[in-house]
C-alpha cells in the first residue's frame, strides 16, 4: 500500500468472487457452466460495462473476468480503469478475448492485465489461473492488511514514547521541569556557555518556614502552595531558555543562560515579589503573615570554568546566607 487508507475488507470466508465482465448473456453462461462444479467460487455477472466498477466494489470481488470487445466501452479502456481506481487497482483482471493476437495480448498486459485467455476458455485452465490469481490477490491484500496495521502501531508506540519523554521531564506535583530535566540542562547549558563564552546564572529557591505551613494548612494545602509558587515562577522566566525546575521539597531552582549575577539578581527579586504578590496566608511564619521566598544567585563568568556542582554549591551558599539574613531576601554569591 502506498497510500494512507485502510486496506479495503475483504469477505471474511474464503469464496472467491469473480466478476465477469461481458455484453454476451452465451459467454456469461459458458462460464457459469464452467464455475458451478466449484463450490468456493461466486460468479457474478456485469453486461453493462458502464457499471463494472461500481459492481466489482460491491461484490468485493477477487478475480476479474474482463470481455474486450463490448459496445460503447473499448476493454482495455475498462482494464486502465480498474488500475486507475484505488479500490480495483490490486484486482487481478483476466482478459477474456476473442483473438490469439499478440498486439492485443502486449497491450492488456501493458495496461495491467493479470492474465489473457481465448474464449471460451478451457475449464480447468480457467478455474486453475483464476485460483493463482485469486490466491495471490488474498496474500496480498492479507499482507497489506497486517502492514497497515504494523504501521498504525508503530505510530501509536512513537506518540506513547513522546508522551512519556515529555512526562519523564516534568514534576508530577507542580506540572513544572523537574529534577532530572534541570540535571541536564545545566550541564548543557555549561557546555554552552564554555564554548560561547558567555555567563550563566542559578537562582536556588527555597520557601519559608514551609514545614509550619503545611503543619498550619495540611499537607493538601502545602501541595497547593507548591503549585502556585511553581506557576509563578515558571510564569515569570520571560526568555524561552530559561528553565524553573523543581529541586526537591519545596525548592526550586531557575537557570539562566546569557545572564550575569546582577540581571539574575533582578529577576530573583521580580520572583521574590510576585510570589509575595499571590498573598498566600501563613499565619505561622516569622517574615510576614504571606507566604515568602528565600534566594541565592550564582553565576559563571564568561570564560570561567565550573562544574555544575560547583555553581549550584555556590548558590546554596549564597541561599543559607539569605536564611540567616533573615529569610524573605536574595542574595548574591559574589557578596559573600
Ligand atoms: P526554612 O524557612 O528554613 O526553609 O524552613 P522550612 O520549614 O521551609 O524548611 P524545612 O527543610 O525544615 O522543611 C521543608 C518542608 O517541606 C518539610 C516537608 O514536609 C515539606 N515538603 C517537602 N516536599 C513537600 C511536598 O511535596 N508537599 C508538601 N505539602 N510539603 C512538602
Ligand atoms: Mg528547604
Ligand atoms: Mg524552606
Amino acid at each position: 500500500m502506498t497510500d494512507d487508507k485502510t486496506p479495503s475488507a475483504r469477505n471474511s470466508d474464503s469464496t472467491i468472487q469473480v466478476l465477469l465482465v461481458d455484453d454476451q448473456a452465451i459467454i456469461a453462461e459458458g462460464i457459469r457452466r464452467m464455475l458451478e462444479s466449484e463450490k468456493d467460487i461466486k460468479l457474478h455477472y456485469c453486461s453493462d460495462p458502464g457499471k463494472a466498477i461500481n459492481t466489482a466494489i460491491e461484490v468485493n470481488a477477487t478475480v476479474i473476468l474482463q470481455d474486450l470487445v463490448m459496445p460503447d466501452v473499448d476493454g482495455m479502456t475498462l482494464v486502465r480503469f480498474y488500475k486507475a481506481n484505488h479500490a480495483t487497482k490490486d484486482i487481478p483482471v483476466i482478459v477474456l478475448s476473442s483473438k490469439e493476437d499478440p498486439v492485443i495480448k502486449r497491450d492488456a498486459f501493458g495496461y495491467g492485465a493479470s492474465d489473457y485467455l481465448v474464449k471460451l476458455p478451457d475449464q480447468i485452465e480457467l478455474i486453475a489461473r483464476i485460483r493463482a490469481h485469486a490466491k495471490n490477490y488474498i496474500l496480498q491484500t492479507e499482507r497489506d492488511a497486517a502492514f497497515f496495521a504494523l504501521r498504525e502501531i508503530k505510530k501509536q508506540l512513537e506518540a506513547s514514547n513522546r508522551k512519556l519523554q515529555k512526562l519523564s521531564m516534568l514534576d508530577g506535583l507542580t506540572g513544572i521541569a523537574n529534577r532530572r530535566h534541570f540535571d541536564e540542562t545545566i550541564n548543557d547549558e555549561l557546555e554552552k556557555a564554555a564554548s560561547r563564552q558567555s555567563a550563566l546564572s542559578l537562582i536556588l529557591i527555597d520557601i519559608d518556614y514551609f514545614k509550619r505551613f503545611n503543619d498550619s494548612y495540611g499537607h493538601q494545602g502545602g501541595d497547593d502552595c507548591l503549585i502556585r509558587v511553581a506557576k509563578t515562577l515558571s510564569s515569570g522566566c520571560k526568555n524561552a531558555e530559561d528553565l524553573a525546575a523543581r529541586y526537591g521539597g519545596e525548592e526550586f531552582v531557575i537557570l539562566l543562560p546569557d545572564t550575569n549575577e546582577d540581571q539574575a539578581h533582578a529577576v530573583a527579586e521580580r520572583m521574590r515579589k510576585a510570589v509575595q504578590d499571590l498573598g498566600i496566608e501563613h499565619k505561622a511564619s516569622d517574615v510576614t503573615s504571606c507566604v515568602t521566598l528565600s534566594m541565592g544567585i550564582a553565576a559563571l563568568l564568561p570564560g570561567e570554568k565550573l562544574t555544575a556542582q560547583q555553581l549550584i554549591e555556590r548558590t546554596d551558599k549564597a541561599l543559607y546566607k539569605a536564611k540567616e539574613k533573615g529569610r524573605n531576601q536574595s542574595v548574591k554569591a559574589s557578596s559573600l
